[in-house]
């Protein structure tokens, strides 16, 4: 398996097709694996907005002046608005705000990004990122897209790619009912595949001034292995989540 990032990409604007942008600088081929990063996804599909456009209202208000006070730091309740218009649900909001985006993704600010947003204060996720990957797919010679983003997680330092969004292929590799090397049968193991391409691509395309927000992915071979499209976890088999609820126990 191999992986190189599409030369060449222009800094990307509201209305631009970027599937074109894509197809014009990519010999790519049908069982590629194109990795889309979401920050070119917003920009094509004009999810930049200004502060201005978030008047905060009073809970706004509230969460960003209780930020402050936890961190110190001095925080937009304008930003808090936006955020808290992008999720369903807010699962903590100190010190940092990580919520639930309308399709499913956790993440810190609803993965509102400041950087690489020339013109604008914000860059919102894509608002649906599996349609925006079915559409690019419908417009390239490959089969298989995946819009990622660059996203932290808890019990570890560091961020890494994860995929908000897939086209043409299943999300996870289903190891359940095969063997090890011993002859024991596999009972739980759902390999999510989608993520474990998205981060391996977050690694060529770079978080600074690269320029390079498309890799390509040859060569990956699914095997002989059932799918599964499940990624987003249900609150009733999300144990972390219930407990940041405060769930009850018996
Ligand atoms: P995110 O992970 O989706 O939030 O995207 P990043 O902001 O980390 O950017 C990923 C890569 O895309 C980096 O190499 C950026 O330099 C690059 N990038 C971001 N926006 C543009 C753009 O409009 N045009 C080009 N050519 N590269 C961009
Ligand atoms: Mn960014
Ligand atoms: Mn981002
Ligand atoms: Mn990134």
């Amino acid at each position: 398996m191999e992986l190189f990032a599409v030369p060449d990409v222009p800094e990307i604007r509201p209305g631009d097709d970027l599937a074109a942008v894509i197809r014009d600088r990519a010999d790519l081929r049908e069982d590629d694996v194109v990795c889309v990063a979401s920050t070119v996804v917003s920009k094509a599909e004009g999810r930049l907005f200004d502060l201005a456009d978030f008047p905060a209202g009073p809970r706004a208000r509230e969460i960003a002046s209780n930020l402050e006070a936890v961190t110190g730091d001095e925080k937009d309740p304008r930003f808090a608005q936006a955020v808290l218009e992008e999720s369903v649900e807010l699962l903590m909001e100190s010190p940092f705000l990580l919520t639930e985006t309308r399709f499913g993704h956790v993440g810190v600010n609803a993965g509102i990004d400041r950087s690489n947003v020339p013109d604008n204060d914000l860059l919102l996720l894509p608002k649906r990122p599996a349609e925006s990957a079915e559409r690019i797919r419908a417009e390239i010679p490959a089969d298989r897209v995946i819009v990622t983003d660059t996203c932290g997680r808890p019990f570890r330092h560091g961020q890494r790619g994860v995929a908000l969004g897939w086209a043409g292929m299943s999300a996870s590799r289903d190891w359940r009912g095969e063997t090890d090397r011993d002859g024991r049968e596999l009972g739980v193991t759902v390999e999510s595949v989608v993520d474990e391409l998205a981060a391996a691509a977050n690694l060529v395309s770079g978080e600074g001034d690269d320029g390079t927000p498309v890799v390509v992915v040859r060569d990956f071979d699914w095997g002989d292995h059932d799918g599964s499209d499940k990624h987003f976890r249900e609150i009733e088999g999300d144990f972390v989540r219930q407990a940041l609820r405060g769930w009850e126990h018996e």
